[in-house]
């Protein structure tokens, strides 16, 4: 668990509640569902989440800490907004998840392996490495992202697509050496280090 973790539960003994209010996205909206249950009927994928967000808005409010920031469920999250348009307190339920997710990792609580979280770290690292995605980098990360194995299982299967995108030149090889980048990469990684900082010095207030 990091350092930030042992801060937060020492501020925020025996109130989750108020900790989600204070550091998570959209947290101080949670008090106010009515447990009616249908942004978890709504949800195209709620059923396979191990607590769907009406679920997580009542254990919020029970104080189940541990469980709430450890679940993988708010990363099974696809912004679909299908609960958000449904939900009778309009609580901005989409955006909670996420909130939730965000602090999870800022805490160091989130699941390893969860999937998303993987991709999403992927993502990042490739986009702001040069101020652009690199697809080709991108796509061999992901097929390598459960290990060598996987990796090469996915690479034999996808080939023949590759060599498809190959002839019709819609893949660059070369892409994967140097790769397109924006003007100012290095004034870009100053920006986003600058605005960490900043957000890690209001978290550690909150
Ligand atoms: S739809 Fe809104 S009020 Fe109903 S359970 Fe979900 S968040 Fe709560
Ligand atoms: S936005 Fe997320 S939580 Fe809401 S219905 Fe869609 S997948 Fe489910």
């Amino acid at each position: 668990m990091g350092d930030m973790n042992v801060v937060k539960v020492e501020a925020y003994r025996n109130s989750f509640l108020k900790e989600v209010e204070a550091n998570v996205e959209g947290g101080q909206w949670v008090k106010m569902c009515m447990q009616c249950g249908v942004c978890s009927g709504s949800c195209p994928l709620g059923s396979a989440w191990d607590h769907p967000p009406q679920e997580l808005f009542m254990m919020i409010r029970a104080g189940k800490r541990e469980e709430v920031l450890t679940s993988s469920s708010m990363w099974m999250c696809t912004s679909c907004y299908n609960c958000i348009v449904r939900c009778p307190r309009d609580l901005p339920i989409t955006h909670i998840m996420h909130g939730l997710a965000h602090y999870a990792e800022r805490l160091g609580l989130a699941p390893k392996n969860q999937p998303t979280r993987k991709f999403a770290k992927l993502f990042w690292n490739n986009l702001v490495k040069k101020g652009r995605v690199n697809e080709l980098k991108l796509g061999v990360a992901l097929y390598f992202m459960n290990g060598l194995v996987e990796g090469i299982k996915t690479a034999l299967k996808m080939a023949p697509l590759g060599l498809n995108m190959l002839k019709t030149k819609r893949m660059n090889p070369l892409e994967y050496v140097g790769g397109h980048g924006i003007k100012d990469a290095a004034g870009l990684q100053a920006i986003l280090k600058k605005a960490r900082a900043i957000e890690l010095a209001k978290a550690k207030k909150a």
